[in-house]
């Protein structure tokens, strides 16, 4: 192998998730820079490479720049393989500083893609994808979380945030309150074995964990504002209105030219009501 750093995506929870390039430079790495040894040891004992003769060297956020030195020293001479404990390294884990100090100085860089949460997240969604901002994990201060849902609340793209499942009622009921009956989505525990992505608005959302406890590893998305479609509760809303003083036929036909939504959903969701 060249010499340099080689960042290496691990699976986020299904081990076959592993690309064959991943696990044939983990095989020949001698050097391998990780969060926590003892989980990089661990899955590659699953993928049946031993660590014997492995240099395992612990990089994380709060050394990081400290660490940069001396791995910049050895991915000078050899092959350096920086992981995280799961998925994609650098995002929202540890690396940036690395990196950014090796194209300050000029040491070779490469990337072996692979599972990233966030990305899954989004594909099992049904959330637009077009335009996303990912913003790494919700503060787990109540003004803190407030603060940056109004800071990102006009902007016209899916929101999406790493979150854990003791804070994930929290932040539904923030969410609630600052993007009112926007979607959200939870995706939990992806490409595991309880794998689900929920979707409703956040005050559903909150039904749903007040009965079920949330568990396991969680991303929370929100749709873009203009996403009307996506906006169930409002249509609904907006229906029962037109509805007092029109027939099912004008009402639909007001929404839908009024706001440019799917003429057969908003139907749909009218007949809905009526039966109601
Ligand atoms: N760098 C990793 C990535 O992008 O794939 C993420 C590391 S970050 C420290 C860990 C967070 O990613 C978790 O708290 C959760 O929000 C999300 N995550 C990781 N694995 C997940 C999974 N299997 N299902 C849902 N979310 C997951």
């Amino acid at each position: 192998m060249k010499n340099g750093i080689y960042i290496v995506a691990t699976p986020i929870g299904n081990v076959s998730d592993i690309s064959a390039r991943a696990t044939e430079i983990l095989r020949e790495a001698d050097i391998i820079a990780c969060e926590d040894s003892r989980m990089t040891k661990k899955l590659l004992s699953l993928l049946g490479i031993s660590s014997v003769g492995k240099t395992f060297i612990k990089l994380e956020d709060h050394t990081e720049a400290k660490q940069a030195d001396k791995i910049i020293e050895l991915a000078k001479q050899k092959a350096v393989i920086l992981v995280s404990d799961a998925g994609s390294p650098l995002i929202s884990d540890p690396g940036y500083k690395l990196i950014r100090r090796c194209r300050e100085e000029d040491v070779h860089v490469c990337v072996v893609p692979g599972a990233c949460a966030l990305i899954c997240a989004l594909q099992l969604s049904g959330l637009p994808t077009n335009s996303f901002l990912f913003s790494g994990f919700i503060p787990n201060k109540d003004k803190a979380r407030r603060d940056l849902f109004n800071k990102l609340k006009d902007i016209d793209a899916t929101l999406v945030f790493y979150e854990t499942a003791n804070r994930i009622i929290k932040t539904l009921v923030t969410a609630a309150e600052i993007f009112g009956n926007r979607e959200v989505a939870v995706a939990r525990e992806i490409t595991k074995v309880y794998e689900e992505c929920l979707r409703g608005t956040a005050k559903e959302l909150i039904t749903h964990f007040e009965t079920k406890e949330p568990r396991g590893e969680m991303v929370f998305m929100v749709a873009p504002p203009d996403d009307k479609a996506n906006n169930i509760l409002d249509v609904k809303i907006l229906l029962h209105e037109e509805l007092k003083t029109n027939s099912l036929k004008t009402a639909v036909k007001n929404l839908v030219s009024r706001y440019g939504l799917n003429k057969n959903e908003v139907y749909q969701q009218a007949l809905k009501i009526k039966d109601e």
